[in-house]
């Protein structure tokens, strides 16, 4: 017969809700026929090792290699607001040296969202999950997805299941979490590229553009990658708007465009 090993599962916080319907309780008694790593039971039961903030067996703070003995109690603690990617932890030793995000096409909005406050943000469409979990590694990227099995991935350090559905609602819980406070450098970035904008002369610009945005408009900036233009018009009020709806720190918008 098999040896069997037991170990006393208590999942804190609302990660809970990741387990299977079964086994979301307070107290889970595991039993399993062969030893494992934590990372590996956690994921066999739902729970993305992105999710969790601190990890303790029997008392004591563990990474998530470690292979718990029999008998053990071991304590799932979710990551706290802000979750701070440039501090070391016990599981994750390898912080990293700035926010950098890497959105999936699941929650493609995000992405000109996070740009359009600023914030550094790749989105590559039609990439497999392979190679979008290996540029999360390589180029030190926090992934935002609502793949639940991406995030199983061990190349992906940082990552968050985004809870929300709607994409201004995505956005500020994303900002929360990782701590990204205002006021925001507001529509410094391009919404396709990502690249910062550069001031541009309009009397360069003047003919790509229609007659009345000519006559209302004086301030333009322009993408040095893919050459769109930008200038602040009704589009840009009507999404400064949502985005203080959705409880966004507004104050970093010049203040003539929330008339
Ligand atoms: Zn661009």
């Amino acid at each position: 017969m098999m040896p069997l090993f037991e170990i006393h599962l208590v999942v804190h916080g609302e990660i809970g809700w990741f387990l299977a319907r079964r086994n979301r309780k307070a107290d889970l008694r595991l039993v399993r026929d062969r030893r494992a790593s934590l990372k590996d039971i956690l994921e066999s039961l739902g729970l993305p090792h992105t999710e969790v903030g601190r990890l303790l067996a029997d008392g004591m703070e563990v990474g998530f290699s470690h292979v718990p003995v029999h008998d053990c109690r071991v304590d799932v603690h979710p990551v706290n607001s802000p979750f701070d990617v440039t501090r070391p932890t016990v599981l994750r030793p390898e912080a990293w040296d700035k926010i950098r995000f890497l959105v999936d096409d699941n929650v493609g909005r995000l992405a000109g969202l996070l740009r359009a406050v600023g914030v550094d943000t790749l989105h590559t469409r039609g990439t497999t999950d392979f190679d979008l979990a290996a540029r999360c590694e390589a180029e030190h990227l926090i992934l935002l997805t609502r793949d639940l099995g991406l995030l199983k991935r061990k190349q992906i350090l940082f990552g968050r299941y985004i809870r929300e559905t709607d994409p201004y609602r995505q956005l500020k819980e994303v900002l929360s979490v990782f701590g990204i406070n205002g006021p925001y450098a507001f529509f410094s970035r391009c919404f396709l590229c990502n690249c910062p904008l550069k001031p541009i002369e309009k009397e360069t610009v003047s003919h790509r553009l229609k007659p009345e945005t000519c006559r209302y408009v004086s301030a333009f900036s322009s993408c040095p990658s893919c050459q769109r233009l930008y200038w602040h018009g009704p589009h840009v009020r009507r999404m400064l708007r949502k985005m203080a709806d959705a409880g966004i720190d507004i104050s970093g918008a010049n203040t003539h465009l929330l008339d």
